[in-house]
């Protein structure tokens, strides 16, 4: 039976960052995945370039029972210093927007840094690998792998959520968390596209492709102003993945389709210019034609001038697009959502070493608990972030 320092499962973002800061101070580590390749997610995230952090973290960007937990772990390793890393890795980057920092070539950057860091510190790595059994006694941690058992004093759960089972998500890390007696916090889709109700998602299927610049409100007061995408399922785009999050299966949620308009002030003036201009071309000044033309087949945009268009249907119609109340139908689940809320229960974990207080030698990292960034590399910076603080407990200890 070979013995490590340090087990990691997960070779993911958090479980390479991990493994390689706890190598490189001299720890002996044992990384390992269900996968064939590390850093699957990475290869996938920001459209292939990944958004690997964003200038503008903050704790406020985080959902989490315990708001606080993400505190000082993100205070501790920034995104400043994961900028560093990047550039000693000559890995050139770009702000997109939001403060969303991009590779201007590609994710496999990322990766290829985290398996050099990794190498650097000497972490051996197994691939394609499944944990049969996780035992505990005095000694520490036996696991039992296909093919082999595997021993240390620490075990570091790194194995992320449920989203995208495609990218070998695997609710293994709740598992060993029940194992110990660990309270999981329910989970559910985030940053995940809506689905609509059968008429609205028909009337709305001709616009699939459609973007516009949006002001997204949830039943709780969170907001989101950025752009939303009509899609064949439903509502999609970066404003729609962010308020997902924040929504609960039967809420609605408010769009203002012109953001950028005071519309009433717009019709008032166009009318004045141009009173027999009809109220779909005027319309079609701000928003998308597509848009407009289903709106005034759907019976939404009245088929008149502007000087027929008398104050109260004016009132209406600003109210309509501006206030647009969407009673989503679902989302569309694990299968395409970016990351999973809930998780393993904060409460039970040590914010400075992210190791479990009754449980000693045994750590969570990353996605698998209940901490989730915005859209804009806020999850990764979590990833980097704790991982770099449980890396630090382990060499302490
Ligand atoms: C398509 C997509 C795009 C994204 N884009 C971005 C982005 O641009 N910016 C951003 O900040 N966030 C993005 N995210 C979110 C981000 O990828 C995750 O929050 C982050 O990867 C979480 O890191 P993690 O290490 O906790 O988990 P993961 O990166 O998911 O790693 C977990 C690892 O554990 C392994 N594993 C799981 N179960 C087992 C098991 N039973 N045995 C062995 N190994 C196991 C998995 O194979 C995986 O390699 C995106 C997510 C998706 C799905």
């Amino acid at each position: 039976m070979e013995r490590f320092d340090a087990i990691v499962v997960g070779a993911g973002a958090a479980g390479m960052f991990c493994a390689a800061q706890a190598g490189q101070a001299g720890c002996r580590v044992l990384l390992v995945d269900n996968g064939k390749k590390p850093g699957r997610k990475i290869l996938m995230s920001g459209g292939g370039r990944c958004n690997f952090t964003n200038m503008y973290v903050e704790p406020a960007a985080y959902l989490s029972q315990n708001p606080h937990f993400c505190k000082s772990a993100l205070a501790r390793y920034t995104q400043w210093d994961f900028i560093d890393l990047v550039g000693k890795h000559g890995i050139a980057w770009h702000e997109k927007t939001l403060g969303q920092l991009f590779c201007d070539d590609a994710a496999d950057q990322i990766v290829k840094m985290l398996v050099d860091e990794c190498e650097k510190g000497n972490v051996t790595m197994r691939l394609r690998t499944e944990i049969l059994s996780v035992e505990r006694d005095d000694d520490g941690y036996t696991l039992q792998l296909n093919g082999e058992t595997v021993a240390a004093k620490k075990l570091v759960i790194a194995s992320g959520g449920l989203s995208m089972p495609g990218l070998g998500a695997t609710p293994f890390g709740y598992k060993i968390a029940e194992q110990f007696g660990l309270k999981v916090l329910p989970t559910r889709a985030g940053l995940v596209p809506f689905t609509l109700h059968k008429p609205l998602l028909e009337q709305l299927q001709v616009l699939s492709g459609v973007s516009v610049p949006a002001v997204i409100t949830a039943e709780d007061g969170t907001v989101f102003r950025e752009s939303l995408l009509f899609t064949h399922r439903g509502l999609s785009g970066p404003a729609v993945l962010q308020i997902s999050s924040y929504w609960q299966s039967g809420e609605y949620v408010s769009i203002n389709l012109l953001p950028e308009c005071d519309l009433d002030a717009f019709l008032n003036e166009q009318r004045s210019a141009h009173p027999n201009q009809s109220l779909k071309n005027t319309l079609a000044m701000q928003l998308p034609k597509r848009l407009v033309e289903c709106l005034q087949q759907l019976g939404q945009i009245p088929d008149v001038t502007l000087k027929q268009l008398n104050m109260r249907d004016q009132q209406t119609l600003v109210e309509t697009l501006t206030e647009w109340r969407v009673q989503p139908n679902g989302t569309e689940g694990y299968r395409t959502a970016e990351v999973t809320l809930g998780g393993v229960d904060t409460n039970e974990l040590s914010s400075r070493t992210m190791e479990a207080r009754n449980v000693p030698g045994l750590y969570f990292i990353g996605e698998v608990m209940d901490v989730t960034g915005w859209l804009g590399g806020y999850n990764f910076q979590w990833a980097w972030s704790s991982a770099w603080a449980c890396a630090q407990a382990l060499v302490e200890e």
